[in-house]
């Protein structure tokens, strides 16, 4: 099993850490040619808009969409922005998910929150009962999903989190930022 973390801009290197715990080979991708031999793929947070850019930049938006087409893929915070398919303004995005996400959609930095979450999803894994302790860092939320994407944990308002569509996973918030490996667990569950 080996998992790539998109490295251009934003929170990799604490993806790679938690895999690396979980004992899974990594890779840091930053070009085509870096997606070769990979069985899923993590795109971080970070600024999507920037993301985005340097994608185009570095050549990687259709390689990507081909990639996502056949294997897992993770978009936590600003990954899952550029996974979508429609973040309500004029950016690159990968467009593989049907998610309709809105950008900071819980205000500015300092609104930044930790919030309880239960996640049915996560009960294959180690410590199941324990609620799933999310952070939000100038968040966006998952509008909407359509076509066969589900939702996967919402806040007790009623605000969707996170979203899965066959192998594709989207987060609001960062598992990469706890010690917590469930979500990770699940996502390789995916991948393999
Ligand atoms: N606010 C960022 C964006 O819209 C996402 C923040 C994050 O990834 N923590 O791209």
């Amino acid at each position: 099993m080996k998992i790539g973390v998109l490295a251009i801009q934003g929170d990799f290197a604490e993806h790679i850490l938690m895999l690396k715990r979980l004992g899974v080979e990594t890779a840091e991708v930053r070009l085509p040619r870096h997606l070769d031999g990979l069985d899923g793929l993590i795109l971080p947070g970070g600024e999507s808009t920037t993301i985005g850019k340097l994608a185009v930049d570095f050549g990687l938006l259709d390689p990507l969409r081909e990639f996502g087409k056949i294997h897992a893929v993770w978009g936590t915070c600003a990954g899952a922005i550029f996974l979508s398919k429609d973040a309500r303004r004029s950016q690159p995005l990968l467009g593989l998910m049907d998610i309709t996400v809105e950008r900071n959609a819980f205000g500015r930095q300092v609104d930044s929150f930790e919030a309880d979450l239960d996640i049915a999803a996560l009960g294959q894994a180690a410590q199941a009962s324990a609620p799933y302790h999310a952070v939000f860092i100038r968040a966006p939320i998952i509008e909407s999903v359509s076509g066969d994407a589900r939702v996967l944990a919402s806040l007790p308002d009623g605000r969707i989190v996170a979203a899965l569509q066959g192998k594709l996973l989207a987060t609001s918030f960062h598992p990469e930022l706890t010690q917590d490996t469930r979500f990770h667990e699940y996502f390789l569950t995916l991948a393999r």
